[in-house]
């Protein structure tokens, strides 16, 4: 199978709301009158992001949901977006498993695939997606890093940790019951997306982002772009893993290995695991009924884990508000 074949075969579908979809040089799409475009990239590279051996249904699935995190993280809605892959050879079980998770994805967030390319090489996936944010009386309704103000609250979705605990269990790093496993998997491996969550906060945050790369180190590009400070209770976060909670809520263990971490590695896999794909966001105390109201209208579990200061730099306190030192950084590339 050629290229195109390839192409034609699992990527070129009816278009639907763009003028022109797969097949020329270009895309179109008609913009709505008062929108803005958003627009982001996020590529995933084999033995880095991802084992190149990774169930590819599930792999296509995550190619799109990080980017989709992207948009939800900007309050935008889902658009169009495009498929640049880079493949070692043409498997055409592969290529079926990973269209299918891909475009299953798509298809519940109404996001078509409209253009891309397609090379020999290196497995390795790159999706630039684009979403819609409207302009109402001149203001663009996207949510931002910038817009944190001191007396804030301070709110994470869903839960944390659970990605960085399988990475650690796959790395053989540690050893987790196949139940636990199973469930922190398929957060690693099929992450939602928050899209729901990032448009129903649309005009009641006041800062976002979606955590990839950890909380900690994540809620610093915030305090960076908004000029404050922050405390976070620490133990507030250690209770959104949902490994620690199903494992301390009495549960008998399932095996020899147990969950038997120490509250300082419950704390670095809530703090500074990497991959949730979760929104971080704040909004004025004056707003906790509105940000409870689309926590309810999304179906998505929101946690306030501390608040944003004037004071410059980040402060970790534990359940009984005593400070805790800050050992929990981030994933750099390139670090
Ligand atoms: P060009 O040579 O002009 O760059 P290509 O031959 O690379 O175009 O691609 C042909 C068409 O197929 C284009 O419309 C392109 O957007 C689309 N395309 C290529 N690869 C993919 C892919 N992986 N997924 C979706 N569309 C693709
Ligand atoms: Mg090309």
């Amino acid at each position: 199978m050629g290229e195109f074949d390839l192409i034609a075969r699992y990527f070129k579908r009816p278009v639907r709301r763009a003028a022109l979809g797969v097949g020329d040089d270009c895309a179109l799409l008609l913009p709505r009158p008062s929108t803005q475009i958003a627009i982001s990239t996020d590529m995933l590279v084999a033995g880095r992001h991802f084992f190149a051996d990774t169930d590819p249904c599930r792999l296509g699935h995550k190619s799109l949901a990080v980017n989709l995190s992207d948009l939800a993280a900007c309050g935008a809605k889902p658009l169009a977006f495009t498929l640049a892959l880079s493949l070692p050879g043409v498997d055409e079980p592969w290529l079926a498993a990973f269209a299918h998770g891909l475009l299953a994805l798509a298809d519940a967030h109404g996001c078509e695939l409209i253009g891309g390319d397609t090379t020999a090489g290196p497995l390795n996936i790159c999706i630039t997606v684009l979403g819609e944010v409207p302009v109402v009386d001149g203001r663009s309704q996207a949510l931002l890093r910038s817009g944190a103000k001191p007396g804030d609250d301070l709110y994470v979705s869903g839960t944390l940790g659970d990605a960085r605990l399988a990475l650690d269990a796959l790395l053989g790093k540690i050893t987790l019951p196949d139940a636990v496993l199973a469930a922190a998997r398929e957060r690693l491996e099929q992450p939602t997306p928050r899209v729901a969550l990032g448009l129903a906060l649309r005009g009641v945050a006041s800062a976002a982002l979606d955590v990839s790369d950890g909380l900690i180190g994540d809620l610093g590009h915030i305090l960076e772009s908004s000029g404050v400070g922050a405390t976070v209770d620490a133990d507030a976060v250690t209770t959104l893993i949902a490994a620690n909670r199903s494992s301390t809520l009495g549960r008998p263990a399932e095996g020899p290995s147990d969950l038997s971490l120490t509250q300082d590695q419950w704390r670095t896999l809530a703090l500074s695991g990497g991959d949730d794909y979760e929104l971080l966001f704040t909004a004025p105390v004056h707003l906790r009924e509105a940000v409870a109201q689309a926590s309810r209208s999304s179906q998505t579990a929101v946690t306030r884990i501390g608040q944003i200061d004037a004071t410059a730099g980040l402060r970790l306190v534990d359940q009984r508000s005593q400070p805790l030192a800050n050992r929990y950084a981030s994933f750099d590339h390139f670090a």
